[in-house]
């Protein structure tokens, strides 16, 4: 795309989200659309990282859900909240994976990972899968294109083969939690187990409600024998 490759040069100071001017240093982010993010910050579960309801649940340190029944992975947080420049950010991403619509969204979630897991170490970054016949659709996985630059910055493997969405499913938006985790059911594959087994696995997706798909895909992931399973997922959407 020309406009990509001449992009930076042209305009080196321009917000990617607003395109208004920009000028802090390191980040395609202006300090307005910055202040606009909302960040997931505590209290929230210390399990599977959803935003608890008060501060009296921040006793337990974990949501009501986790303490009746156990996540399939080790670790949940979500980074921003789905609102505003992200979800206008995240929606033109879907469209277009220009430099311009990548760059914003990519640099939330790099600082995402860094608030929550830059202590922990991982073999593989597994984005959560579409099913092929969306991909031949759109062309690209959104959450691949982001996962490329999250593992450019933090020298971790992209692994983006070993999971397969295997049924195209409907749209998980307007569904309960009991639906979504209906809907998913067998909806993801390990195809290369032996390059999970025993791996510090960290599955990233882009948007979420109540995380019923990460949940899906790290059943698969635990079952084909992964050590240990986080999620990252960029943006939480309210219900
Ligand atoms: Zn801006
Ligand atoms: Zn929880």
């Amino acid at each position: 795309m020309f406009f990509d490759s001449v992009s930076s040069v042209v305009f080196p100071e321009v917000c990617y989200f607003c395109g208004a001017g920009n000028h802090v240093k390191g980040s395609v982010i202006c300090p307005e659309c910055r202040d606009s993010v909302r960040l997931v910050s505590q209290p929230f579960c210390n399990l599977c990282g959803l935003p608890l309801a008060t501060f009296d649940d921040r006793s337990s340190l974990l949501c009501g859900r986790c303490l009746t029944k156990t996540p399939p992975y080790d670790k949940a947080r979500y980074g921003v909240y789905y609102e505003q420049s992200v979800r206008a950010g995240v929606t033109r991403l879907k469209f277009h994976s220009s430099l311009f619509n990548v760059r914003p969204v990519a640099e939330l979630l790099i600082d995402a990972f860094t608030t929550h897991y830059s202590n922990e170490t991982f073999d593989a970054i597994v984005p959560v899968p579409v099913h092929k016949k969306r991909l031949i659709n759109r062309g690209f996985n959104q959450v691949i294109t982001i996962s490329e630059r999250l593992s450019r910055e933090t020298g971790i493997v992209l692994d983006r083969t070993s999971l397969v969405k295997t049924r195209d499913t409907e749209p998980q938006v307007g569904l309960s939690r009991a639906r979504r985790l209906v809907n998913l059911k067998n909806a993801f594959q390990v195809c290369r187990p032996p390059r999970i087994v025993n791996k510090r696995i960290l599955i990233v997706d882009d948007v979420s409600t109540t995380g019923a798909t990460v949940s899906e895909a790290a059943k698969v992931v635990r079952k084909a024998g992964a050590s240990y399973i986080a999620v990252m997922v960029l943006a939480l959407r309210s219900k």
